[in-house]
């Protein structure tokens, strides 16, 4: 199973689509929904999420917060008592290089937030934070880090994904081989579906047609698949004909432990009571309930299977009227559709000889959402 371990609320940044939206513009009216406070930094005895940790002979552990850098002490110990499977942290890399080598090199992934150039970047993020996020990932590599170093895009009204994305994997700093991006679509309280709509159907899906062109041409040369999670995790289940459930994997295969211990399906999830699933102290792994996407949700959908519901904090909340669920869906719609139309190069790519199935393989539940 996999975990996000929440060890605190703290963060150093006051990123645009984050803390700042947050803090800055009233929460959507949510009545049926109880949401109680959590503690802001780790309460349990660690011995209870070693005993719990160590029933599961598959557990990857994910650190999750705030900013989990700001708890170096708590990650040193963490990873020194308790036997999980895999390490991996998601971190805003401003700390990175400041937590100790035998650290940094025991993570199998590091997914550091970052959306594009410097200008993109700082703009969402704060002053000087793609310098500082490229010298941490500089400073673990000079140190012996080999592990997946994952960008973990945000994408903004003010993205041109086709420059975000080629700019991550292109730049002479640090071409990421593994990228991931996530759509913050507006839908706070700061509601406005049209603008959402308009930016998508002229701005967001050419710049996919063209991305995913351009990583046709890129796999047609080096004969290698790069790592775009949006991408890989669709047409890998395209060529095998595999259905998907909710792809994060919140509620059937990642769950998130709360500060105070408690099991929930999702990272964002945190104090909705009605989806308390269980607490370290007192649950066996396996035991641990699904949570499936509500089902008035994505009813009579027929690309359910490929979609897998995207957003299971979405469809448990409403926090958007259902024209903000179409806008969406509609995106989603127009993305599949794109990857579809890649299956005939890549199945002639393959008659050829010129890469096989196996090089669209992934890791999933890794804290890559793939559906955007
Ligand atoms: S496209 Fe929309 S309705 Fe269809 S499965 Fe995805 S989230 Fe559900
Ligand atoms: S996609 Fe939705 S359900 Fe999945 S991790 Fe993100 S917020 Fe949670």
């Amino acid at each position: 199973m996999y975990y996000h371990l929440y060890i605190t609320d703290e963060c150093n940044l006051n990123c645009r689509y984050c803390r700042d939206k947050i803090f800055s513009i009233p929460e959507p009216d949510t009545p049926d929904i109880t949401i109680k406070d959590i503690p802001p930094e780790i309460t349990y005895p660690l011995s209870q999420l070693k005993r719990f940790i160590s029933k599961d002979p598959e557990a990857k552990i994910t650190f999750i917060g705030g900013e989990p850098t700001l708890r170096p002490e708590w990650i040193g110990a963490i990873m020194q008592d308790v036997p999980a499977a895999k390490w991996m942290i998601q971190t805003n890399g401003i700390r990175l290089k400041d937590l100790p080598s035998d650290i940094t090199n025991r993570f199998g992934t590091i997914l550091i937030s970052i959306d594009g150039n410097q200008e993109l970047t700082d703009y969402h993020r704060g002053k000087d934070t793609y310098r500082k996020a490229m010298e941490s990932i500089q400073s673990i590599i000079a140190r012996g880090y080999r592990g997946e170093l994952i960008a973990r895009m945000t994408v903004t009204r003010k993205t041109d994904i086709y420059a975000a994305v080629t700019h991550l994997a292109c730049n002479r700093i640090y071409p990421f081989r593994s990228i991931h991006w996530q759509i913050d679509a507006g839908f706070w309280s700061d509601y406005n579906p049209h603008a959402y709509g308009a930016w998508s159907k002229n701005q967001y899906i050419p710049g996919i047609q063209r991305l995913a062109d351009q990583w046709i041409s890129v796999i047609k040369q080096e004969r290698k698949v790069p790592q775009w999670y949006p991408f890989t995790g669709i047409i890998h289940d395209l060529l095998t004909g595999e259905d998907s459930l909710l792809r994060c994997g919140s509620g059937h295969a990642n769950y998130t432990i709360q500060t105070d211990g408690t099991i929930i399906p999702c990272p964002i999830m945190l104090g909705i009571k009605d989806y308390y699933l269980g607490h370290i102290n007192t649950s066996h792994y396996s035991d641990i309930k699904a949570v499936p996407i509500p089902k008035n949700h994505c009813t009579n959908c027929d690309i359910f299977s490929i979609c897998g519901g995207r957003c299971l904090y979405s469809a448990v909340i409403r926090p958007w009227p259902d024209e903000g669920f179409t806008e969406i869906c509609t995106t989603v719609r127009s993305y599949i559709k794109i990857l579809q139309g890649l299956i005939p190069q890549i199945q002639q790519m393959m008659r050829a000889g010129e890469i096989s199935a196996d090089a669209f393989d992934y890791e999933r539940y890794n804290g890559c959402e793939i559906i955007p």
